[in-house]
């Protein structure tokens, strides 16, 4: 069908021909920035490769008038291709459509937000020229974020390092840029719930780290609410180890160690003590036991639920509309 796209279903669009890069872009309520983002992405876009770049600008079912915006510099500007998803899919499977769509030899991952500054694309095209695969931007600061986004980040990529077998970055994001052959891998990936910093770290080759200091969002605001983040943090985790799982496997052989001494205790004072009521020891244990059984359930549940979703198979997101970008590239 020629409207359904996705991981596994790949659309096909008409492609000139391969770009040397293709900036990818997802976007959701991001129409007070987009000017902004599309001055400076171009700008830095036309220093670093001249005419020979493509721009994706996916919009994620946005509220505002993101799409039109798109559309109408899709209309001026061969350089950009615009995309609109059916609805809201969410960042990481805007992003896969634009992966999925885009036709560089390298593709830069970028927020429309300008939090992360296009302008380091110049540096890792030059790290890139050396032998780089993957080069990722790691965030020296962030500007301009909550204390709690702050904190609960912290703590989530050190928890998920520690689950993990493989080396992943902690404090970043999905900025970076990509060789096609590291991007063929990830498209290679049918897994439904994609954490898309998750798989290219998984993916391996080389890969290196560029600083930077993250920036306070130039306009609007986060389309990330803390149950999207809950979300996001749950689909990594499960993702990428079942550790988790193996939690009811210690807690159980702890617990049946410790019920081993209560009942050790509950005979000897039956025997040689006037036992007592007991009411506060059973009341914990009931409580202890029925907390951990239910704990792990869900847990359990979480496994489930995406192994549920997995089989489905059922395409990530779902295409509307695609413009622009069809004009053959510069002879350059
Ligand atoms: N985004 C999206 N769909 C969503 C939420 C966000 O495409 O449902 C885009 C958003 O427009 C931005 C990027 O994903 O380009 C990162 O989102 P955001 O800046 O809101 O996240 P934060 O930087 O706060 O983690
Ligand atoms: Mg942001």
């Amino acid at each position: 069908m020629a409207d359904q796209g996705g991981v596994t279903r790949p659309i096909e669009r008409p492609l000139a021909s391969s770009r040397r890069l293709s900036v990818t872009i997802p976007c959701y309520n991001e129409e007070a920035g987009l000017p902004e983002l599309y001055r400076r992405v171009t700008a830095t876009c036309q220093d670093v490769v001249g005419q020979d770049y493509e721009l994706i600008l996916v919009n994620d079912g946005s509220r505002d008038r993101t799409w039109d915006f798109i559309k109408s510099l899709s209309e001026r500007d061969p350089h950009v291709v615009g995309v609109d998803l059916s609805r809201n899919f969410g960042h990481q499977a805007a992003l896969t459509a634009a992966l999925t769509l885009c036709s560089g030899e390298r593709i830069f991952v970028l927020d429309a937000d300008l939090q992360d500054p296009p302008e380091l694309l110049g540096a890792m095209m030059a790290a890139m020229d050396e032998g780089a695969d993957v080069v990722y931007g790691k965030r020296r600061t962030r500007a301009g974020e909550t204390m709690r986004k702050k904190i609960t980040a912290k703590i989530f990529y050190r928890v998920l390092a520690s689950l993990i077998d493989f080396d992943i970055p902690t404090d970043a994001g999905d900025f970076r840029l990509m060789s096609r052959r590291v991007l063929v891998a990830l498209l290679s990936m049918p897994e439904a719930h994609r954490f898309i910093r998750g798989m290219v770290s998984w993916i391996g080759f080389r890969q290196v780290a560029l600083e930077y200091d993250r920036q306070s969002r130039f306009a609007g605001e986060t389309g990330y609410t803390f149950a999207k983040m809950i979300n996001f943090a749950l689909d990594a985790i499960t993702a990428f180890s079942a550790k988790p799982l193996r939690l009811g496997l210690y807690a159980g052989v702890a617990l049946l160690g410790l019920s081993w001494v209560g009942i050790l205790y509950s005979i000897i004072s039956w025997l040689f003590f006037s036992t007592q009521p007991g009411w506060t020891s059973l009341i914990i244990v009931v409580m202890f036991m029925g907390g951990a059984q239910i704990f792990m359930l869900a847990m359990v549940g979480e496994y489930v639920s995406r192994t549920f979703v997995q089989t489905k198979g059922r395409p990530l997101y779902l295409l509307r509309e695609i413009v622009g970008g069809t004009g053959a590239p510069p002879a350059s």
